[in-house]
């Protein structure tokens, strides 16, 4: 089986997308580009966009399609894409971003090959939301309970020993996060079903089991 390596990573805020895509990137290869982290990268700067773009992280919402869709756009442009694949989480989060890449790739003369969507009961993501922190200096990502690290207090990837918490991962956020999930981002799912890229998988188990699945899906 071919490897499909033009995939977008769908699910619900703590489904485990970031998770995922760190494992087939180190798996495959292949890059993860994730939106969000690039937007917390735009967040960080002193500019009029930086802290539009913080205050809106802050409270939840979603920044507007224009400022994610100029990110993708980008990247698509910049990066390696056509060698290497791209593995995009956290884009398309409404149907207008979803439109927006199709444009997108349509320009870069590639498809996409498959829209993975992790499927996790509302009642594990708050759990696994609130446990979970980073590496400050390499971004690999651990969860106190079902994936701490493995020395305990240094990461398994490059020794650091400070880690960070997401200032958006708090329960009042969650919940906020969860709401537009439903509303905005869920009416992507049949427009990927119509094109017949959408296989959904359950996220629900350990990280390695759902990778298994993933593997399955992905080929490699
Ligand atoms: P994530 O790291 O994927 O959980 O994204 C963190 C936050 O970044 C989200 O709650 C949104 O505020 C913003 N964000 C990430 N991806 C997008 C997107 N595709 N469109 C709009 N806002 C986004």
């Amino acid at each position: 089986m071919t490897i499909k390596n033009h995939i977008v990573m769908m699910g619900p805020p703590g489904s485990g997308k970031g998770t995922q895509a760190q494992i087939l990137q180190a798996r495959l290869g292949i890059p993860t580009y994730s939106v969000g982290e690039m937007l917390r990268r735009v967040s960080a700067e002193d500019t009029e966009l930086g802290r539009k773009v913080k205050a809106l992280i802050d409270k939840g919402s979603l920044v507007p399609d224009e400022v994610s869709s100029e990110i993708v756009a980008h990247t698509m442009k910049t990066r390696d894409v056509h060698e290497k694949g791209f593995i995009l989480d956290g884009f398309p989060r409404s149907l207008g971003q979803a439109e927006a890449l199709t444009r997108i790739l349509e320009e870069e003369g590639l498809s996409l090959d498959v829209v993975l969507l992790l499927e996790v009961p509302d009642n594990f993501i708050e759990e696994r939301i609130i446990g979970r922190y980073a590496c400050a200096r390499c971004g690999s990502m651990y969860h106190g309970k079902f994936n701490p690290p493995k020395a305990g207090d240094a990461c398994d990837v490059c020794g650091g020993k400070e880690f960070v918490r997401r200032a958006d991962d708090n329960l009042e956020t969650v919940q906020k996060r969860l709401e537009i999930y439903r509303a905005v981002t869920m009416p992507v799912i049949p427009y990927y079903e119509e094109k017949g890229l959408l296989v959904s998988v359950d996220g629900s188990g350990p990280i390695n089991v759902v990778s298994e699945k993933i593997k399955k899906v992905v080929g490699g």
